[in-house]
């Protein structure tokens, strides 16, 4: 197994955050978020259920509207513009907890849909891009299937290969294995390990403490809104700086 997470990043950046804080109504859930990725690195963001790791992955890619300070992604402020919004939104692909694959189409029409739609990719085009993605995460054989009809790991693993159909240069996951049975959650977890071997930008929220040691370059902590603290992973697990860390750390591992 090679040491993903010391693979090197590049000094090019892929998201700048500065100062960034949202509210829903008048409850302030992020605080003067600043942060900085460079294309290539893995962050895993954890913390406590509330400290509103969601919320920032999707003002990463407008799913959600910030109120103070700047996001930008490749290079393009992310604005209410909403020709900046589908910018971004094509550069960046999301895997949340819950697959949200549509149930009445097939693997493949799940895959297919926003090339064909979004990108005006021809169908044909579209479909040999999609079994090439299926094949990489090792379902091919379940693209005339449905939904229901495929197990959780296998629906995961359909929802980043529809992601990965869009060409995505930094792909965002939320929770991605924590929806699923405990033996589904490796095939899950090797399909990011080869994304993260391929160099894609990625930032995971996960409790999965293993795949942040062997994955990221860095692990942020955040808690009440605020990123607290951030380090590689073996400095963060070996030598957490602030209390809250600690406690967080004593609790999952
Ligand atoms: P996490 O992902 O770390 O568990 P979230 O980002 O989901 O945290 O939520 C952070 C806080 O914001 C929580 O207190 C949650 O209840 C609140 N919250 C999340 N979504 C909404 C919403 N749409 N409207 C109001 N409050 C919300
Ligand atoms: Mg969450």
């Amino acid at each position: 197994m090679s040491q993903i997470s010391q693979m090197k990043v590049s000094d090019e950046v892929a998201i700048e955050i500065n100062q960034m804080n949202k509210w829903y109504g008048s409850f302030h859930v992020l605080r003067d978020i600043d942060l900085t990725v460079n294309r290539g690195e893995r962050i895993v963001i954890c913390g406590p259920s509330g400290s509103g790791k969601s919320t920032l992955i999707r003002c990463i890619n407008a799913l959600e509207e910030h109120q103070k300070g700047t996001i930008t992604v490749d290079g393009t402020l992310l604005s209410s513009d909403l020709k900046n919004i589908d910018t971004i939104r094509s550069e960046v692909g999301m895997c949340f907890q819950h697959f949200n694959l549509f149930p009445h189409l097939t693997i493949l029409e799940n895959c297919t849909l926003a090339p064909i739609w979004v990108r005006k990719t021809p169908k044909k085009e579209a479909e040999e891009i999609a079994m090439h993605f299926l094949e990489k995460v090792k379902i091919p054989e379940q693209a005339d299937k449905y939904p229901g009809q495929l197990s959780g790991g296998q629906q995961q693993r359909v929802a980043i290969a529809r992601s990965l159909c869009m060409k995505p240069r930094i792909m965002l996951f939320d929770e991605p294995t924590s929806a699923l049975d405990p033996e589904m959650i490796a095939e899950v977890l090797d399909t990011m390990i080869e994304l993260a071997e391929e160099g894609m930008t990625m930032l995971c929220v996960t409790h999965e403490m293993g795949f942040a040691r062997k994955v990221a370059n860095r692990v942020i902590f955040m808690d009440a809104g605020q990123i607290v603290e951030q380090n590689e992973p073996e400095q963060f697990f070996e030598n957490p700086q602030s209390d809250r860390t600690k406690l967080f750390l004593s609790q999952i591992l």
